[in-house]
């Protein structure tokens, strides 16, 4: 498999007072393989939009690495070296109601992109384009002379789609997505997002709060706590067999459709909050949460490391060497 995207120790970290640093995201290392679902996943707070906006470069990181296509993005990037990478990647933003410029109308959203990029540099073809994307997008070109505040939450988030392919990017974060819209909307906007990775050969982060919304989707999950990334794995291995007793709490609040698995299965609650990012636990970050802490969670922050094919994790419980222990 091809990577398209390596975070190597990627940090990010947010000055909130004179003494206290908030660590957004704190020394997190994954690939993304080109044409894959990334999905990515954690609790408000944990840094997974940070992560993804850190990527794309909306924030310069503290350190660490990001290499797209090989070429490693580096240092305080130059106004052309940055639009050269928003060509390549876009995003796409959790609340479609914020994200579009109530101002503009949807033609000029969809367009902003070709114009910074002179990518259609006639009106004309420039129109001939965005109606090509509306159609893409599920819409059409009536739509193209109206404001946002005329659209569904649904609709809304078809343009900012149609305003993300513009540029025709490889990759695209998608951050929350459907969180924000009803139910019933949710599958319409994932099946579109899915028919545009295979006719257009896209590869996807796609950021959620919960497990069962990225399951169907991701080719492999990622899950994050506390800035720390605590396992990752292909979906129906993580699923399956889950390693991190994070990733196992929160695939275990779940509800299973079989009733009789239901009734029989056993049930991680965690106890108390997400701690502060500002002064996290020392060692492991989960330690305050974790059934199965040990003397040595407060002391050494476990190492991500890979216990087998592609199966990654950061807690002592597989520390390597240890003949994989398994909790009790
Ligand atoms: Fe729990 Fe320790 Fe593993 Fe952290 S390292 S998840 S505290 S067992
Ligand atoms: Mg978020």
């Amino acid at each position: 498999k091809e990577k398209l995207l390596e975070v190597k120790n990627l940090k990010k970290y947010f000055k909130v007072s004179r003494t206290d640093v908030l660590k957004a995201v704190d020394d997190v290392s994954f690939d993304i393989y080109k044409g894959e679902t990334f999905g990515l996943v954690g609790e408000s707070g944990c840094g997974k939009s940070t992560t993804g906006r850190t990527i794309i470069r909306l924030y310069e990181p503290t350190s660490g690495k990001v290499i797209f296509g090989g070429q490693e993005i580096g240092g305080k990037l130059s106004g052309k070296s940055k639009k050269d990478l928003t060509k390549k990647m876009q995003m796409i933003f959790q609340d479609p109601y914020a994200s579009l410029n109530p101002r503009m109308m949807v033609k000029d959203i969809i367009s902003e992109g070709l114009n910074i990029h002179h990518i259609e540099s006639s009106n004309k073809s420039r129109l001939e384009r965005v109606y090509e994307l509306l159609e893409t997008v599920g819409l059409n070109k009536e739509h193209a002379n109206r404001y946002p505040h005329e659209f569904s939450g649904g609709q809304r988030q078809r343009i900012g789609i149609a305003r993300a392919l513009a540029v025709n990017p490889e990759f695209i974060i998608a951050d929350e997505p459907i969180s924000a819209l009803d139910v019933s909307i949710q599958a319409q906007v994932v099946n579109l997002l899915q028919e545009l990775q295979e006719t257009k050969g896209l590869t996807y982060l796609f950021i959620a709060h919960d497990l069962s919304m990225v399951k169907h989707i991701s080719d492999r999950v990622g899950v994050m706590y506390l800035g720390n990334m605590a396992e990752l794995a292909p979906s129906e291995e993580l699923y399956d067999h889950p390693l991190h007793p994070y990733t196992q709490a929160l695939l275990s609040a779940i509800p299973v459709a079989d009733p009789e698995v239901e009734r029989t299965r056993e049930r991680i609650i965690l106890q108390g909050d997400v701690p502060s990012p500002i002064n996290p636990p020392s060692g492991c970050r989960f330690r305050t949460r974790c059934p199965f802490a040990m003397d040595i969670c407060a002391k050494v922050r476990p190492n991500w490391h890979e216990v087998e094919n592609g199966h990654w994790v950061a807690c002592h419980l597989h520390d390597e060497g240890q003949s994989s222990a398994k909790a009790e």
